[in-house]
């Protein structure tokens, strides 16, 4: 079923799972496994991110060294594929303009249609590792604007895919404001996205305030918020500088004041998301994405305790 007929018809808030591929060598039975405690949550579908190639060096026999690009994990079609087969689900796979010029993309969509894939969220991407900037594919797109716009003309009028696409409530760390980012968002809207999933963000304020400005810009779709608790002290650190995001005061202060202690900072991170969760659904949110990184135990305590 389409996100899009799901988004209209459900009368009740439901969660959302994004699941990042497994690295290569992980068996089919050891995938489906690490999903199975979501199902308890009957899911209505899975999203399953995609990931860039990447570099890497080998020696040669004369001592050199030559570059290869190489792919770590399983693709996100196979991921879906095997979610498709062992769970009957819906799924989302990710779609990246990086690394991929117009044809290839163009093959990508003919391979999802004929998979009887219905939706896909569609993304610029990140650069690759070791790059300062993104740099578009020759051939390919350098926005998401202009995959959006591809998976429309891909279906010549037909109704073949519903398609997500990102928001920054606290700005897309490229942009050179909020306005500019809103602006840009509103042209992935019209060029034929039916929703957005936010990045991950710690205070609901910024959400709230984000879709008062994606409304005032006339942007109409469902903005659904996308939350991932969090489980390391490291992590305080680590995903600002990832994710050019801020984390709360009272959070960073409860997080240093459980010092070494790892289980109170999982618990605290948990916690935190089952609360802004809550105060989400209680502002009639219609959906909570949540970015598992495939951890399931702090998900599944945060789902218990909030649907
Ligand atoms: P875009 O919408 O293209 O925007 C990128 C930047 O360009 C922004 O600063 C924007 O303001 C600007 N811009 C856009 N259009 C124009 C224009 N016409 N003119 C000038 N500037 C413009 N990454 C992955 O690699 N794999 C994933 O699976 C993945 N999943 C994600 C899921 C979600 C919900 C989110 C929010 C992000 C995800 N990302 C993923 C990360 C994403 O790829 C990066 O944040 C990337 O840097 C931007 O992608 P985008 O689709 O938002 O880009």
């Amino acid at each position: 079923m389409k996100i899009r007929d799901i988004l209209k018809s459900s009368r009740k808030a439901f969660p959302s799972l994004e699941i990042v591929p497994p690295m290569k060598g992980i068996t089919n039975t050891e995938l489906i496994e690490s999903v199975k405690p979501f199902m308890e949550f009957s899911p209505k579908y899975i999203n399953v991110t995609c990931h860039r190639d990447e570099y890497e060096f080998r020696e040669e026999a004369n001592g050199t060294f030559s570059r290869h690009i190489v792919r770590n994990k399983v693709s996100e079609v196979a991921v879906c594929g095997a979610l498709m087969s062992a769970y009957k689900i819906d799924v989302v796979p990710h779609m990246i303009c990086g690394g991929s010029t117009a044809d290839q993309i163009d093959d990508k969509l003919s391979d999802l249609k004929f998979m009887g894939i219905e939706n896909i969220m569609a993304l610029r991407g990140d650069c690759m590792a070791g790059e300062k900037r993104f740099v578009p594919t020759a051939g390919g797109y350098r926005y998401a604007s202009e995959l959006v716009g591809a998976i429309r003309a891909f279906e010549r009028g037909g109704d073949i895919f519903s398609v997500g696409v990102g928001g920054y409530p606290e700005k897309h760390f490229e942009a050179p404001n909020m306005e500019a980012d809103i602006e840009n968002l509103k042209k992935k809207v019209d060029a034929g996205a039916d929703y957005i999933i936010t990045q991950m963000f710690f205070d609901n304020k910024v959400f709230y305030e984000y879709v008062d400005r994606c409304r005032a810009a006339g942007i109409s779709v469902p903005v659904i918020p996308g939350l991932k608790p969090l489980t390391t002290a490291r992590q305080v650190t680590l995903l600002p500088e990832s994710f050019s995001i801020d984390i709360p005061v009272d959070l960073t202060s409860e997080i240093r004041a459980a010092g070494n202690d790892k289980d109170a900072v999982y618990r605290i991170g948990t916690d935190w998301c089952i609360a802004q969760c809550k105060d989400l659904l209680a502002h009639g949110v219609p959906v909570v994405h949540f970015y598992t990184m495939g951890k399931a135990e702090n998900i599944v305590r945060i789902l218990r305790s909030c649907f």
